[in-house]
């Protein structure tokens, strides 16, 4: 699997205390993504300032010549760049990182099982992404032998994918997060850059699959301001999920992945967004109660007044 990273002790991707596998590659291209990096499918390296030492190992590494020190540290030169990776091996201090690194199911699945002793009872692994489903062969088999060791497990879906691809993890996840962000067609482009219809079919698709099952779905709404944060987009969402999901929580947009498009030498259309208000993120979740909807939550950080 090209994998990106692996955060512990995670209380957001799901119930209880949770590790989640990010993965690298996306079909959707949301204007506020908070992991740029997993975006592409191609693996990149990445160079972290608080750890560089500035000894200049990795420019005299680089058989590529692609890095340069520069005054303000070092500059990764992304057309010449293969990510092979050797730079981030001979760094003394961890300040280069490769992004999307190619790791087998049983690698992974080991670094997983080490985590076990804070899951308990609700927590679990969650597998997420870029998009999961994009590795939906490798995603079964590594969740097949999460179960087998008795262990919860979560897929965190953009829902486009194909029928086929949610059929090879059905068997396997215990709760799938869905994402639905815009429910108008039109308006999906223009943020994500693909249209909704087949999210949304899919969305049906599992729905049906889930009923009389121990399974469940848990929607996620990210309510980023002027995109999501509408009235008829919740009122949308509401009437198109109604009585097909477990939970659903709204969650606030945040601005804490700034620095990550920085790294990536990228603007990011949100960089000087405020936080949404608690008033404006409670009067959506009542908008979605007015439409008959229960368990409807929001989650993270709001303005402080
Ligand atoms: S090898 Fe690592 S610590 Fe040294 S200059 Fe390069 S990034 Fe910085
Ligand atoms: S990943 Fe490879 S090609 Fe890219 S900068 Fe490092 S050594 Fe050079």
């Amino acid at each position: 699997m090209r994998i990106l990273n692996y955060q512990r002790m995670s209380t957001e991707d799901g119930p209880g205390l949770r590790t989640t596998l990010f993965v690298k590659g996306c079909p959707l291209k949301c204007r506020w993504c908070h992991n740029p990096e997993s975006i592409s499918f191609k693996p990149l390296i990445e160079w972290i300032a608080v750890r560089c030492i500035g000894c200049k190992t990795c420019v005299d590494t680089c058989p590529r010549k692609a890095l340069s020190a520069e005054e303000d540290g070092i500059k990764i030169n992304r057309e010449v760049c293969v990510a092979c990776g050797k730079c981030v091996d001979e760094c003394p201090t961890v300040a280069l990182e490769l992004k999307g690194r190619e790791t087998s199911v049983d690698e992974i699945f080991k670094e997983l099982v080490k985590d076990a002793a804070y899951f308990g009872k609700d927590g679990g692994v969650t597998l997420s992404g870029g998009e999961i489903l994009a590795q939906a062969k490798e995603a079964a088999e590594l969740l097949k032998k999460l179960k087998e060791r008795g262990i919860g497990t979560a897929v965190d879906t953009c829902g486009m994918t194909t029928k086929e691809n949610i059929d090879l993890v059905f068997p396997y996840a215990d709760i799938f997060l869905y994402d639905m962000k815009l429910i108008d067609p039109d308006e999906h482009e223009k943020f994500t850059g693909v249209r909704n219809d087949i999210i949304k079919e899919n969305f049906n698709y599992l729905a049906e699959k889930v009923k009389g099952t121990d399974k469940h779905i848990w929607i996620r709404t990210p309510i980023i301001p002027g995109a999501t944060d509408t009235d008829e987009n919740i009122r949308g969402i509401a009437r198109f999920i109604k009585g097909k999901y477990e939970r659903w929580e709204m969650c606030a947009f945040n601005n804490l992945c700034r620095d990550k498009y920085e790294r990536l030498y990228q603007d990011w259309f949100y960089s000087k967004t405020e936080l949404m208000t608690a008033e404006r993120m409670d009067e959506l979740v009542m908008i979605a109660k007015a439409e008959g909807l229960d368990e409807v939550y929001r989650t993270g950080a709001t303005k402080l007044k």
